[in-house]
């Protein structure tokens, strides 16, 4: 018990940070690894958390004029030859269905019917910029009919050979947003405008700092002109690409076709856009804010805010469970932002020890005890996930709604401001090649996770130094960044030691 009381996580991130992920999701009951291999199932406590990112990201796409459709989960092959770019990128993780019935053989074994054979092989949707391009050229006729802003949530198959829960599955959920506009302008400024939203809900809802930043060539999706992205720094400070925005050009419009008469009366090919998130965000959560002792997520997407744990005795066992009743119902009518605090109540017959810490393990901003000398005396017995375990204050019941809201704003705020610190510490400007090679080695041989964070550095703009890097280090540029960040005001390449063109972020990735 008492060395369960400094950890409750078996390894700590300093010892293993890829098994203590693993760990963090099993303990918190988020996800499991599924009979289909690469492929998870999302339980109840992280497919609440996806419910609420979805909800907040929702109301904000909506407020900015976009609308949500659904397109099919199949794709036929010759969609996706349209574009080159786009069928080279994406050919080699496809799910392809060629059949369309199973028959019994001989024996009774349940095997294809040959003759069922599809005459187009139908692709599972890796993205949908070619289905929803296709519609879109029925739908664009005119000037008029543009800006079109459209947005599916749903989930997309890329064969993974190398998965990890959340971060990396052959199938995961997401939403994907396509637009089509007049003019290359106005479709850079929706890249654009998308970009700026996920950064806000990136640091508003989950509380995970971002860069925003443009993508190298190399790097940028494919059949893109340019590829924007957020990026963050996770706790092992390697960086999470949190979500992308593409500026598509002409290209998708081009290859199906989507036209439109011009106020000038010209027929133009429109630009479009393409821009997305995905469950990945909910492996960015764990991996910024969890600690050794669990989970721990950001109030305005927890799954629930508060449990309220009744310390149950034969003698007043009826007792504690009014006054625990009413203060759930209490604090259900107290609002949290826009919504409800949401209230779970555990009154499973098992020791307060093991309970308390199963919702530690699973994140839960606040905890309540409450025993038949708190009724009496009117308090509750109050403990924040951003605090030490045993670390409690009482609080009088006239002050717990009031209490709940005020801490759950704070653990909110604290949660962003500790990984902004964090970020601080591991993002420094380089300019030498050496101090480059030395910050991205690994301190010790047995833990190669650790290694420095964020390299600001000068970069030639040639492919070269980039696969060098990628070769000898395992890092890549992240982004050539669009916020500020400190640079070093130097002017040649780290690498090559040629004239300047970008200042890069660099780093190890997810
Ligand atoms: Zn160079």
């Amino acid at each position: 018990m008492a060395k369960e009381e400094t950890t409750a996580i078996t390894p700590t991130r300093a010892e293993d940070y890829a098994e203590w992920y693993q760990q963090i999701i099993r303990a918190a009951d988020l996800a499991e690894s599924s009979p289909v291999r690469g492929c998870m199932v999302i339980k109840p406590w992280g497919y609440t958390l996806w419910e609420n990112i979805q909800r907040e990201m929702d109301a904000m796409f909506k407020a900015t004029g976009h609308r949500n459709a659904y397109f099919p989960l199949f794709i036929p092959k010759s969609f996706l030859e349209k574009e080159a770019e786009h069928v080279q990128g994406f050919a080699k993780e496809c799910a392809v269905v060629t059949h369309y019935r199973l028959i019994q053989d001989e024996k009774g074994e349940l095997v294809v019917d040959p003759e069922a054979r599809l005459e187009e092989p139908l692709i599972v949707r890796p993205t949908s910029e070619t289905i929803i391009g296709e519609m879109f050229a029925k739908w664009v006729q005119s000037y008029r009919d543009l800006p079109l802003l459209i947005n599916q949530w749903c989930n997309v198959v890329r064969w993974e050979l190398r998965t990890r829960m959340f971060l990396r599955t052959a199938e995961f959920l997401w939403q994907e947003g396509h637009t089509a506009h007049e003019t290359a302008e106005e479709a850079m400024e929706e890249t654009r405008k998308m970009l700026d939203v996920y950064r806000d809900f990136s640091e508003d809802y989950l509380a995970v700092p971002v860069i925003r930043g443009r993508k190298t060539e190399s790097e940028r999706f494919p059949g893109a002109d340019e590829t924007f992205t957020i990026e963050a720094m996770m706790q092992d400070r390697k960086a999470l690409q949190a979500g992308t925005s593409h500026f598509l050009g002409q290209n998708f419009a081009k290859a199906s076709g989507i036209k439109f008469q011009s106020q000038a009366g010209t027929e133009e090919y429109a630009w479009t856009t393409s821009w997305g998130t995905s469950t990945r965000m909910i492996g960015g959560v764990i991996m910024t804010h969890s600690d050794d002792n669990g989970f721990v997520v950001p109030p305005r997407v927890a799954p629930a805010h508060v449990v309220v744990l009744p310390i149950l005795r034969d003698d007043s066992r009826q007792k504690v469970l009014d006054y625990v009743a009413e203060i759930a119902a209490e604090l259900r009518r107290t609002f949290y932002g826009n919504r409800p605090v949401e209230v779970e109540v555990d009154s499973r017959d098992i020791r307060g020890g093991q309970k308390k810490w199963d919702w530690v393990k699973k994140g839960i901003p606040i905890r309540l005890e409450i025993g038949p000398r708190d009724v009496d005396s009117g308090v509750v017995s109050f403990a924040r996930r951003d605090q030490a375990v045993n670390q409690t204050q009482a609080v009088p019941r006239a002050e717990l709604a009031a209490t709940v809201a005020r801490v759950l704003e704070e653990i909110q705020a604290g949660l962003l401001a500790k990984a902004k610190e964090f970020r601080a510490q591991h993002m420094r400007p380089i300019g030498d090649w050496n101090e480059f090679t030395g910050f991205f080695t690994a301190k010790n041989a047995d833990k190669p996770e650790i290694h420095g964070g964020f390299a600001v550095s000068p970069w030639c703009g040639s492919a070269d130094c980039e696969t060098k890097v990628k070769e000898q280090l395992k890092v890549t540029i992240r982004c050539i960044p669009l916020d500020e960040v400190p640079d070093g005001g130097f002017d040649r390449c780290v690498v090559c030691g040629g004239e300047k063109k970008e200042t890069a972020i660099f780093a190890k990735n997810y």
